[in-house]
């Protein structure tokens, strides 16, 4: 079977890792990296199947790291796909230098990782001669555990994985994969996220995720303060302090950013979406007037890292025409100013509907996109967005979850908010 012909998901999880177990788990991540960069290094230029690669660069892996056989192999076979990527980058016109490998993770296979689900535990092959560690999967209360229908269901069968170290913790990103259906190769039945981004909301999902700005709003006014008391004092010492409130409000604000990336992402994976789409980001600040703590330079560096987050869980990322998704119906396509009462509320004066701004806006977005897909020759074979309690189609219209995806029962009518100012997942 080739590549296309599986469905492919993957859950995320934290790890709980013994202290011990830590340190080893750094040191093969350690070892991952730099025989990665011995694969790179030595194919750069040169070849770029992971066939080619694999046979050019193993003995080298080998010898200059404590990578186990498998694990050398995936690392030629990681280089092989960056080394493809950078070409393809090229033949867009686009620059593409050699990579280098400093992000904290490892690949794993089936061959390197075991999951035992009863036990809610993975082990993980570390460098070195055969040798394992065993950790704990933390999975969310059954809630919001949409990684049980991944884990706990025989049809999905583990491929391949990454283990993260971000912020302190340990993260498993566990890729699943089932056969398709022989009839569903010609089906398009692709799903997307719509996400509208804004001033109170940071940004919104057509699924009704709220990634607020209270906090962030709030940090950004302190900063604020500091800084202008700094500079009514305008000795040498308060410039150098200046400075470096500047540097952590930066560092604040990205990792707020992060965090919110990561949940977009996730909520991108839990509704079983193929990619997520975004207004176009140009001019953006003009359509937000009241644009306090952002510039375009957050928005711009929230849609990098969705991007690069999504485009490592397969997630493709794209942008569409922002023109009225603020004052467009998402039930019945009325636009008319009226509609928009208040900064938050939207109140559709044909069809009455009542919906949160932000919400309303986010699925135009998704629906938006749609059209454009629909008229498209060369799609991607996009037909739905998703909702937290179903899917709709464009001039088709609205279709619950099906018992058979368990995403329903996690199912509530109250809004699900998230604080983007908590750690990062
Ligand atoms: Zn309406």
């Amino acid at each position: 079977m080739s590549d296309n012909d599986y469905h492919r998901r993957t859950a995320i999880t934290r790890l709980a890792v013994s202290p011990t177990d830590e340190s080893l788990l750094r040191e093969t991540i350690e070892a991952w990296k730099r025989g990665c960069q011995v694969a790179v290094d030595k194919a750069w230029e040169r070849c770029h199947s992971k066939s080619d690669v694999q046979q050019l660069a193993y003995d080298d892996v080998r010898e200059n790291t404590h990578l186990g056989s498998q694990h050398a192999i995936l690392a030629c076979h990681q280089a092989a796909e960056n080394i493809k990527s950078c070409i393809s980058r090229r033949q867009d016109g686009k620059k593409a230098s050699k990579p280098t490998y400093t992000s904290p993770t490892v690949t794993y296979d089936s061959r390197t990782m075991t999951i035992f689900p009863e036990k809610e535990q993975v082990s993980l092959t570390i460098h070195g001669d055969h040798a394992r560690v065993r950790a704990d999967l933390v999975l969310p209360d059954d809630e919001d555990g949409y990684q049980h229908q991944y884990l706990d269901r025989d049809e999905w069968e583990p491929t391949e994985s990454t283990l993260h170290y971000r912020d302190g913790e340990w993260y498993l990103h566990l890729g699943f994969r089932k056969p398709k259906p022989d009839d569903e190769e010609a089906t398009e039945n692709g799903t997307v996220l719509g996400v509208d981004l804004g001033v109170t909301e940071i940004a919104v999902t057509s699924t009704a995720r709220f990634f607020s700005a209270g906090e962030l709003n709030h940090k950004r006014r302190e900063f604020e303060r500091v800084r202008g008391d700094l500079q009514e004092c305008g000795t040498r010492s308060a410039h150098r302090t200046l400075e470096t409130v500047s540097g952590r409000e930066d560092e604040y604000v990205k990792h707020v950013l992060h965090s919110v990336a990561n949940g977009i992402v996730e909520e991108a994976l839990r509704y079983a979406c193929d990619g997520i789409v975004f207004e176009e980001l140009a001019g953006i600040r003009e359509r937000l007037p009241d644009a306090a703590w952002h510039s375009e330079w957050a928005f711009n560096r929230l849609f990098e890292y969705v991007e690069y987050k999504a485009e490592a869980e397969g997630l493709f990322v794209d942008t569409t025409n922002p023109k009225n998704t603020s004052k467009r119906c998402a039930e019945c396509g009325f636009i008319h100013d009226d509609n928009r009462p208040s900064r938050d509320t939207f109140e559709c004066q044909q069809c009455g509907t009542r919906n949160h701004a932000d919400y309303n806006a986010a699925k135009n977005v998704a629906d938006v996109y749609l059209r454009r897909e629909q008229q498209s020759s060369r799609g991607r074979g996009i037909s739905q967005y998703a909702l937290k309690s179903g899917t709709v189609t464009p001039n088709r219209g609205y279709t619950p979850y099906s018992h058979e995806s368990e995403v329903e029962s996690t199912d509530k009518p109250h809004l699900q908010r998230a604080n983007p100012s908590g750690s990062a997942k």
